[in-house]
């Protein structure tokens, strides 16, 4: 057994609770706003929104958790020596994790797999709790593969701690705006060269409302590699963006 370090626990309590962080403060924020730019028209029920917070308390600690096993197990070993180390193992984790969701989100799409994520797509109409609302196996999947990775890169290459937990700020933060059903975007945006990489949140309302297509987690390239991206997302954030949501899941802009 590795021993902790006092910056390991502070972590991983951050990891545990920074989901919730997210989707509170993204609720407070809107919740202020005059204007919320919503992709669908449409409100989640209350049922679903119960759903999916009994959901986010089982499955928010299943991070936190399997990091905590690997690193004291000694299956990840960390260096903090240098700042690029941080920023190196950010990045590997960011195109690793994107490959990663890809590539098993498509495959969870498979009718023989489609059970394990059935529970994420019962959101037809997303919000930010959405983000966090995952089968209890899915999400296990879906960490075991970023820190299983993660673990492998480290018995090889300097690998940092401090990296893959911010990253895992950033992937809570992005996930809750990728579910927010709101549209902060303009309607140039995916004309612009981030745009046409990084997805807006009309991206991902897509993929809860059409089942199928836009699988990807941050950026639209393996769906552009592999084709199963909509073409008709460009239309859909305009109107969105233009305060003309989508009234009806099968609507086509
Ligand atoms: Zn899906
Ligand atoms: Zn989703």
């Amino acid at each position: 057994m590795e021993e902790l370090e006092t910056y390991h626990i502070v972590w991983l309590i951050i990891l545990l609770f920074a989901n919730h962080m997210f989707i509170y403060l993204f609720n407070l924020r809107t919740d202020k706003q005059e204007v919320v730019k919503k992709v669908y028209g449409l409100e989640p029920g209350a049922e679903q929104l119960k759903e999916e917070f009994r959901n986010s308390l089982i499955t928010a600690p299943i991070h936190p958790l399997l990091i905590l096993l690997f690193v004291s197990m000694g299956w990840l070993t960390t260096s903090e020596k240098n700042l690029s180390t941080v920023i190196t193992s950010f990045f590997v984790m960011f195109w690793w994790t994107e490959f990663w969701f890809y590539a098993s989100h498509r495959a969870m799409h498979t009718k023989w797999l489609i059970g394990i994520h059935k529970e994420h797509h019962r959101s037809y109409i997303t919000n930010p709790m959405t983000a966090a609302s995952f089968s209890l196996i899915e999400k296990t999947i879906f960490t075991l593969g970023i820190v299983g990775f993660a673990s492998i890169y480290s018995h090889y290459l300097p690998f940092s701690f401090n990296g893959l937990c911010i990253y895992y700020v950033f992937y809570f933060a992005v996930t809750v705006l990728g579910h927010s059903n709101v549209e902060f975007r303009n309607a140039r945006y995916p004309f612009s060269l981030m745009g046409y990489f990084i997805n807006a949140p009309s991206y991902h309302a897509m993929h809860h409302a059409r089942y199928v297509k836009n699988y990807g987690l941050v950026t639209s390239v393996f769906d552009r590699l592999f084709g199963t991206r909509w073409n008709d997302y460009e239309k859909v954030l305009e109107r969105a963006a233009n305060g003309k949501p989508l009234e009806k899941l099968s609507e086509r802009p």
